[in-house]
């Protein structure tokens, strides 16, 4: 996956030193904007894989679903499931909901924030996780923010949930390991009436997640695995992609230098004060771009 370059810090300086004595060099400010828009939609995009489970296809882009997020989602169809309701906005949850949102963006779980960071999680409270300690704490928790309205809700108990809905969800497409043809979940197991395969479904979900996922792009063909895509796209992976967003979305509209350059200084603001966010849009440490940021804050 190629993805856009972070932005060089001496150009950035460059443009405030400008902007300093009322000057804009409009030729700085588009190569500015538009190196820092390439790198802000590709942290939107990586945002939007781990929300919708599509990944662009590294040759051309068209977006192919993953094959792993289908079977977990439907992994129970026939079974039944412990749906139960917010108690503070009623929607209608399950335990799981609560916790895959943490994990596509890590938020604080003792206020709510979103954390920054990669592998060292920070939240603007003060409390810290590196990611590993962070997942653990989600899966063994049993008091997690819901993800509609961020207020605490308790894992659900088997005996609490009096009105257990058993739901039927059209079986997915599932593929025996050993022959390929189809497969079925059936009473915790998967099943393959072809050539007798039969495999704790649980066991068989496990190592699908480690198996490598291969994935192909219908329109160009190409073949690529998610591990690899995944790991190409670290570097570029936030709990809070809003800036991000917002920058792509307003920075082709910008019409005069003037109106470019409070663009750039809004994306920058956004950034400054959120420690690690900032590295992923530009080069250097957290500290050394915050010392640059707070330069221009003070400047303005
Ligand atoms: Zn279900
Ligand atoms: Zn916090
Ligand atoms: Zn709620
Ligand atoms: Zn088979
Ligand atoms: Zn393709």
């Amino acid at each position: 996956m190629k993805w856009s370059p972070r932005v060089k810090p001496t150009k950035i300086r460059r443009l405030y030193r400008a902007a300093r004595l009322g000057l804009h060099d409009d030729d700085l400010l588009q190569t500015v904007g538009w190196e820092l828009y390439g790198r802000c939609a590709d942290i939107a995009a990586v945002a939007d894989v781990y929300r919708d489970g599509l990944v662009p296809c590294p040759q051309c882009s068209t977006k192919i679903k993953r094959q792993i997020d289908p079977l977990f989602h439907a992994s129970d169809g026939g079974t039944h499931e412990n749906w139960f309701h917010c108690p503070h906005c009623t929607q209608r949850l399950l335990w799981r909901d609560c916790r895959e949102s943490l994990r596509e963006s890590p938020r604080c779980l003792d206020c709510y924030a979103l954390l920054d960071g990669v592998e060292e999680l920070r939240c603007s409270c003060g409390k810290e996780w590196n990611r590993k300690a962070y997942r653990r704490s989600v899966r063994t928790r049993v008091r997690l923010p819901c993800p509609h309205c961020g207020l605490m809700v308790r894992k659900p108990t088997d005996e609490a949930t009096g009105q257990r809905v058993r739901h039927r969800r059209p079986q997915p497409e599932i593929e025996c390991p050993k022959c390929q043809a189809a497969a079925f979940h059936v009473r915790g197991n998967i099943e393959c009436s072809a050539c007798g395969y039969k495999r704790r479904w649980r066991d068989y979900r496990k190592s699908l997640k480690k198996r490598d996922e291969r994935l192909e792009c219908a329109n160009c063909g190409q073949k690529f695995r998610w591990q690899v895509w995944r790991k190409s796209a670290r570097s570029l992976r936030t709990g809070n992609p809003k800036p991000a967003r917002e920058f792509v979305e307003r920075w082709p509209k910008c019409r005069t230098p003037k109106a470019r350059m409070i663009q750039i200084d809004r994306l920058l603001q956004a950034l400054h004060g959120r420690g690690a966010l900032a590295p992923l849009f530009i080069v250097g440490d957290a500290r050394n771009i915050r010392e640059m940021l707070d330069e221009f804050a003070s400047q303005v």
